[in-house]
Parts: C-alpha cells; sequence; structure tokens
C-alpha cells in the first residue's frame, strides 16, 4: 500500500492564514500549475474556488482546459506559451493568456481578430528574472516600454494586467534582498511609464510569489501569486504556520532478520554489522523516490525514523526497523508530511520541496481527506 493524502482542511487553512495576511484589498491568485505542484489541480483549483480566490495560474492551455472541463469557472492565466493556433480556444474558454514579447503580441492579436473575439492578457515583464517577458532593465527600458505599449494597443488584445517575476525573493542575504527590490522598483517604473503613455491603468499588477509573500509586504500590489506556501513547505511555510497538505505513506510489506555482515539491496553498499531487522517498502524511485537519497534518508515509524539501508529500488526499498518491535508487516510508514519534512529531505536530495512534491509518480493513488474523512480517491493510471 502506498497513498497521497491530501489535506483540504489544511489548504483551507493556508489560503485562510495567507487571505488574513494579504488583507481586504489584496487579491489571490493560486498557482496551480503542473497538477497543482502534484496535489491534483481538479481538486485544488475547486476548494479554491469555493473558499474564493480571485485567479488561478497554469503553464499550459492543456492545464487550463482540463480546468474548465472540471467546472471551474474562475479567472485563469496560463503563465507559459499558447501556439497561435489555440487561440480561438483560448476565447472559447475564456482564459488569460500572458503576453510575454512583441512576436507573441502580433500572433495573439491576428488570431483574435480571425476569431472575431478579444484575448484578454498580462503583460510579462522581465525585470531581471532572464525567462519570459519583455526586457526592461536599463538600456532595454524605452524598447521594453515602448513593446509593451505596442502589445497593448493591439486589435483583439485587452490588457487586464501586468506581472513580474522574481528570481531570489526566497534567498537570504542583503544581496538578494537588493535584487529583488532593484527588480521591484523597475516593474513599478515601466507600470508608470506605460501607463501614462497608454493614458489608462491596468487593473491588476503582480509580483510576489512565495518568497515576495512572505518577506516583501509592499510588493503585494493588486494581487499576490504563492504556489509554494499555500501548499505549505518551505522554511516561510513554518514561520507563518502554514501546513503542509500532502502526506505521502507506505506500510511495511515484508519483515527479516538477518545476521551481520549481511549485503542489503543492489551493489551491496550496505552491510549489517549485527544482528538488523529489515523491513520492505513498496515505495522505489518509479514511485518518485530520488535514488540519491539511498542509505541516507529515513522513513518516520510510530517508534521514530527508520533509515533506508542499501540502494533504493524500482518498485521498494529497505528499512532498518532493528529496536522498534511494534513496527510490524502491515504497519504505516511516512515517507514525507507532517511528521517527516519534506524540507529536510529536499536538503538531503539537494533540491527544493517543488521537485519532490511534483516528482511523486501518477501510479501512487491520491486520497483527498476533509473532516478526517476520504471524501475522494483518485489513481490516474490508465484504467
Ligand atoms: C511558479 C510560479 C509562481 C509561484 O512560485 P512559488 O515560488 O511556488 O510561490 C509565481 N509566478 C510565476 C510566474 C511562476 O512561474
Amino acid at each position: 500500500m502506498k497513498v497521497i493524502e491530501i489535506d483540504l482542511d489544511t489548504l483551507a487553512h493556508n489560503y485562510s492564514a495567507l487571505k488574513k495576511r494579504i488583507g481586504e484589498n489584496v487579491k489571490f491568485l493560486g498557482v496551480v500549475k503542473a497538477d497543482a505542484y502534484g496535489h491534483g489541480s481538479v481538486q485544488i483549483s475547486r476548494l479554491l474556488q469555493d473558499l474564493g480566490a480571485d485567479y488561478l495560474a497554469v503553464s499550459s492551455i492543456d492545464e487550463a482546459i482540463e480546468l474548465r472541463k472540471n467546472d471551474i469557472t474562475m479567472p485563469i492565466l496560463i503563465l507559459g506559451h499558447t501556439p497561435r493556433e489555440q487561440v480561438s480556444r483560448l476565447i472559447e474558454y475564456n482564459i488569460t493568456q500572458a503576453v510575454t514579447c512583441k512576436a507573441k503580441a502580433l500572433e495573439y492579436s491576428e488570431e483574435a481578430v480571425k476569431a472575431n473575439g478579444t484575448l484578454k492578457i498580462h503583460i510579462k515583464v522581465d525585470t531581471g528574472m532572464s525567462r519570459l517577458g519583455y526586457l526592461c532593465d536599463n538600456d532595454f527600458f524605452e524598447n521594453g516600454v515602448d513593446g509593451i505599449c505596442h502589445g497593448c494597443s493591439l486589435p483583439g488584445l485587452y490588457a487586464e494586467g501586468i506581472f513580474t517575476h522574481f528570481a531570489v525573493s526566497d534567498e537570504a542575504g542583503d544581496q538578494n534582498a537588493e535584487y529583488t527590490k532593484h527588480q521591484f522598483k523597475l516593474f513599478c517604473d515601466v507600470i508608470n511609464e506605460v501607463e501614462n503613455k497608454l493614458g489608462h491603468k491596468f487593473e491588476i499588477k503582480h509580483c510576489a510569489n512565495t518568497g515576495a509573500v512572505a518577506k516583501y509586504p509592499e510588493t503585494w500590489l493588486d494581487m499576490v501569486r504563492p504556489g509554494l506556501l499555500l501548499y505549505g513547505y518551505g522554511e516561510f511555510a513554518d514561520e507563518l504556520g502554514l501546513k503542509p497538505v500532502m502526506t505521502l505513506k507506505t506500510t511495511v510489506s515484508t519483515i527479516k532478520i538477518y545476521p551481520a555482515g549481511t549485503a542489503i539491496s543492489y551493489g551491496g553498499i550496505f552491510k549489517t554489522t549485527d544482528t538488523t531487522r529489515i523491513g520492505v517498502v513498496p515505495y522505489g524511485y518509479a514511485d518518485g523516490f530520488f535514488r540519491c537519497l539511498s542509505n541516507k534518508y529515513s522513513l518516520m515509524t510510530k517508534e521514530g525514523p527508520a533509515c533506508i539501508r542499501g540502494k533504493i529500488c524500482m518498485d521498494m526499498c529497505m528499512i532498518d526497523l532493528t529496536g522498534k518491535p511494534s513496527v510490524d508487516v502491515g504497519s504505516e510508514v511516512e515517507i514525507f508530511g507532517k511528521k517527516n519534512s519534506i524540507n529536510k529531505m529536499a536538503q538531503m536530495a539537494q533540491t527544493i520541496p517543488y521537485e519532490l512534491t511534483c516528482a511523486v509518480s501518477k501510479r501512487v493513488p491520491r486520497f483527498y481527506i476533509k473532516d478526517n474523512k476520504i471524501v475522494e480517491k483518485e489513481l490516474l493510471l490508465r484504467g
């Protein structure tokens, strides 16, 4: 047995805590790209819609239309590119599209005009992330502002919003704070210049991701745009009293006792030095367990952490249950969740919690929990 438990009450708690933090006048966009960071975008979006969130963001038109087909009627912003052939579908499904450069603006405009419709857009400004967006720093300022004004004036497009993305708002240190402040100032300067030139204001200006929601209130503007924080991971979640929404669990399937000198698993990298009680759990790298955690990471049992022994296999791994007599076949162990912090696991795997929740394989069933009861089960394997 293995299962992802998604605690919808915890998500609601995190949402309310964040709403309280940002106040009445700031809108809330929930980032639900990549299947809501592995939590299930349909279920998470439904709850956010019920809770009164203002906007959702996804990375592609496929992700957006999946939500529309599952009764999500609230505004949805696509952060990535959409192929020009799909623009009529964006309009049909009432989906907002990020516009990141002149060439895309022209494409979107042409297609919207052809479809006799208006595409709602948010202009993306590159203030230092160096990924998507109109480049506006230093020598590029005037050119960037002109490009944005051009995009806003094209037929078939309605520029409802403008946004930028921070590169280091979640990193500690003065240099990162300065960098973030520079990005924010540049964003404000671009907005002022564009609004002056156009003679009207954008309805929604937004830039605050997780790091900025936690650390830079001055950047909240009209709307915040957190992902990780909403799901309750990372150091800021701990500081703000937010809790992890996902718990990943499995059960012990077999236990054996080996004498000293026994090699465990592929490659024999771990050898017992004493009589050792080893449990096998059905969770391996095909489920999303990173092999680099072999022989290092611990799963949480009711008698404390049990260290992984030897290499993690495709479908299972072995844990040391020596001295934990009450942990038996069928006992539950937590891979990560409320008792076994994903932050520690991420550190050990030299990555970030984002990668770990996204990496859990679709063959692990997802159970949705409300009032301590399972309200929905989902298995994403082809039926
Ligand atoms: C993913 C993403 C976010 C959310 O980032 P978090 O660090 O999870 O808060 C916000 N804005 C954009 C443009 C993104 O791509």
